[in-house]
């Protein structure tokens, strides 16, 4: 069975640079290597699910300049349908400026640019796509009121609706009721909860003030040591895969576009969040974000493991 899923999300372009440290205000000193690489986690999570073999709509919007159309050709690559991507006459292309140290630590300013112009009218002319999926999937890095106009649009349509609430804000009450699972990092639950998220007592509450807010089903994806699946308050932890990580950037993505196409495929919760957990796994032993997602064949070959079971 193919997976149907539907990204209504964010676009940017990544300008990545390495350097020795990071430099304090006011300061300059001489970076190493740059490059640009195609983001945003709404593509992020869009082209990890189509590696895994998910027919995938990405639902969005660039400006008219040449990093959107280097976007978009990153996206027919690898297979993503993009009919619903449109161009913002007036606001740049999203992007990212990424400093990142010889520590692997890294600051980020992202500009939305046209991004944030995706308004919840815009979900009118996208109804389809959201309509013909069995998932669709969000993230905060569009505006709000778009999020939820997306999430009543799929739910009224009996589509599944997985929400990764970053960044992290305030989330409406109509939009956590909206939402069939929600899978925030450690980072995002403490934002969420208010409470700190660092050792196994404090997820735990974490997990409970989560469920406190209205959500029927939680993964709280936790790093190198897996994820916990929260369902009407019962919790199971899913540990990681053990693998030789070089770059954690966009496991969380990873996760998600992994968890995504499983639960659209009609597996269970437990062996969505392993297919989570192998798709992040494997993200962070290459570097990069897009460059870094795995394969079906790759994803399938370490679930065949039965590590992190
Ligand atoms: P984010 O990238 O959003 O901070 P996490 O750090 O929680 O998210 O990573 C997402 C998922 O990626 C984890 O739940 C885990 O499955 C996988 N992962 C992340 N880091 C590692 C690691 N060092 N080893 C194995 N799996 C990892």
């Amino acid at each position: 069975m193919v997976a149907r899923i539907t990204v209504v999300g964010s676009l940017n372009m990544d300008f990545i640079v390495r350097t020795p440290r990071i430099p304090q205000p006011g300061e300059t000193i001489v970076g190493g290597e740059f490059h640009t690489a195609p983001g945003g986690k709404g593509a992020n999570q869009a082209v990890a699910a189509a590696r895994l073999g998910g027919r995938v709509s990405m639902v969005g919007q660039v400006g008219n300049d040449a990093f959107a159309q280097a976007l978009l050709e990153g996206l027919d690559v690898d297979g993503v349908d993009r009919t619903f991507v449109t161009r913002d006459r007036v606001a740049a292309t999203g992007v990212a400026f990424i400093v990142v140290d010889e520590a692997g630590e890294n600051t980020i300013v992202v500009a939305s640019g046209a991004n944030m112009h995706l308004s919840p009218a815009d979900m009118a002319a996208a109804e389809s796509a959201i309509t013909e999926a069995d998932v669709l999937l969000l993230q905060l890095e569009i505006p709000l009121a778009t999020v939820v106009q997306a999430a009543r649009v799929a739910h009224a349509h009996g589509v599944t609706v997985i929400l990764n609430p970053a960044p992290a804000c305030p989330l409406p009450h109509e939009l956590l009721s909206l939402v069939d699972v929600l899978v925030p990092n450690a980072g995002e639950t403490a934002q969420l909860t208010h409470s700190p998220v660092r050792n196994q007592a404090e997820i735990e509450a974490a997990a409970i003030a989560l469920c406190e807010l209205g959500v029927n089903t939680a993964v709280l994806t936790l790093g190198k040591r897996g994820a916990l699946l929260v369902e009407k308050g019962e919790k199971k932890l899913v540990p990681a895969f053990e693998v030789a990580s070089v770059d954690t950037t966009a496991a969380g993505d990873a996760f998600v576009g992994g968890f995504a196409v499983a639960v659209a495929e009609g597996r269970t919760l437990t062996e969505a969040v392993r297919w989570g957990n192998a798709t992040g796994a494997l993200a962070t032993t290459q570097l990069g974000a897009q460059p870094s997602l795995p394969t079906r064949r790759a994803v399938e070959a370490l679930l065949a493991t039965r590590g992190g079971a």
